[in-house]
């Protein structure tokens, strides 16, 4: 960001602030500065207006408001969705805004009245908006032909057909229905399936139940490895 931004920016920011409550209530914030030797460059020098808020707050003022206030507006017309994060078997509960025009999670956070995290959650969970608004985020089917060193983009249909047609010609070739004693079992072990870290409750038992209906054994998911 060029200086004169960066400056305007900062200026209206005293300017935010200079209305806001302060623990020293005698004097503006400009007086502060000038007492303690400041310029509005010198602080330009701090890496960005959180850290000049940071020494504002070390100044005496109190930022508190501030943060409950910038947080509470941000999500103020937003619509609220509760939901599990999908990493790990923990299963702790997650608070989804949604912008009511755009229609785009605009932000995530633990869900306080969740009985398994209580509003708290790992470095992962709080990192689940990145997930969401990814722009590296793969979107379509990717292949990597036979022998081939790339990953070459594919149709959703081309993909879906063709994993329809493998899965049919493995589980007929390798279909087990007895066992060595003769006990019907029913059961391919030549297919395994895997996933996902991003699937939640209800998908994971959707795929469950379908890969049980095919016979398959193996199955695991992302959290229990
Ligand atoms: S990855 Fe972290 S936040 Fe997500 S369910 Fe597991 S412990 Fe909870």
């Amino acid at each position: 960001m060029e200086d004169s931004n960066l400056l305007k920016k900062f200026s209206l920011r005293l300017e935010q602030l200079e209305k806001m409550p302060r623990i020293d209530d005698s004097k503006t914030i400009t007086e502060v500065i000038k007492e303690k030797g400041f310029s509005r460059r010198d602080f330009m020098k701090f890496s960005g207006l959180a850290a000049a808020s940071v020494a504002l707050g070390n100044l005496g003022f109190d930022l508190k408001p501030a943060y409950a206030h910038a947080q509470i507006l941000k999500i103020r017309m937003a619509k609220e969705t509760t939901t599990i994060c999908p990493y790990c078997a923990c299963g702790c509960g997650i608070i989804c805004h949604t912008d009511l025009v755009t229609g785009k999670v605009i932000n995530t956070e633990g869900d306080p009245d969740h009985p398994i995290n209580e509003g708290a959650l790992c470095a992962k969970g709080a990192a689940l908006f990145q997930m969401i608004n990814n722009p590296n985020r793969i979107t379509k089917p990717l292949y990597r032909r036979p022998y081939s060193y790339k990953w070459e983009e594919v149709t959703w249909e081309w993909a879906l057909e063709q994993i329809a047609k493998r899965v049919k010609e493995t589980r007929d070739k390798y279909f087990i229905r007895l066992n060595n004693k003769g006990q019907e079992v029913n059961r391919v072990e030549a297919i395994a399936h895997v996933g996902s870290a991003a699937l939640d409750n209800e998908e994971c038992w959707l795929i469950q139940a379908m890969m049980r209906a095919l016979g398959l054994v193996y199955i695991e998911h992302q959290a229990r490895i």
